[in-house]
């Protein structure tokens, strides 16, 4: 018993160790460097696929569902992350048996990046904190969940590194719907 929390602990720190990392490096990249062309649809399929793991555990199936290709000027691993970080929330703060949908599309000039789940929701006087670092709703509740609360303080800087941002709508009891918005720099060939 005594070994099996040392290993959840010590997964635990190495959690936060890493995010701690992610949120320094976010945040004093406030340009790209080194941006390249960066297919959308392959940082959906790629971080679905990263999650795999946690959805299965959780019996939650992940959806995706592009139908066409979007690329944008910006930073791969970066993308991926903040993709990740929305899934894996969606997956999280859902009910086993849920679904969740992931979705990708070019709305004037902006591509959109929609993360959907039938979860517990937040809140509308939570909305705006979860994006503080550290900040989580309930964290009682949520203790269970083992998260730092850094991972939307990631996600928003990733947005606001491409000159885009992060949009929510959710309902308590019903679902939330996180979108990834951002501007197209990239000619479509
Ligand atoms: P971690 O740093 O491991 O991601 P976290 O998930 O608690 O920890 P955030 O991803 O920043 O941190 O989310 C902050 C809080 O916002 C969560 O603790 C949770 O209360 C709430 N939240 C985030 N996404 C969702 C969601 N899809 N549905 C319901 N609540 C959510
Ligand atoms: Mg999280």
């Amino acid at each position: 018993k005594f070994s099996n929390s040392l290993i959840r602990e010590s997964h635990r720190l190495a959690n936060l160790v890493q995010e701690l990392m992610q949120l320094s490096r976010v945040q004093s990249a406030p340009g790209l460097e080194n941006a390249t062309e960066v297919d959308l649809a392959a940082v959906l399929i790629d971080s679905i696929e990263r999650n795999q793991v946690l959805a299965e555990k959780r019996n939650i199936r992940v959806q995706g569902a592009t139908s066409e290709s979007v690329k944008i000027l910006g930073n791969y691993e970066m993308l991926a992350t903040a993709v990740r970080n929305l899934i894996e929330n969606a997956i999280v703060y859902s009910e086993p048996g849920t679904q969740v949908g992931v979705g990708l599309k070019q709305v004037d000039g902006v591509a959109e990046i929609s993360v959907t789940d039938s979860g517990i929701g937040i809140p509308e006087s939570e909305q705006e904190r979860i994006f503080e670092r550290f900040y989580r709703v309930d964290p009682s509740r949520s203790r269970e969940t083992g998260g730092t609360g850094l991972g939307l303080a990631i996600v928003k800087h990733i947005a606001a590194n491409h000159g885009g941002e992060v949009k929510l709508f959710s309902k308590p009891g019903v679902g939330s719907t996180f979108t990834l918005r951002l501007p197209i720099t990239v000619q479509e060939d």
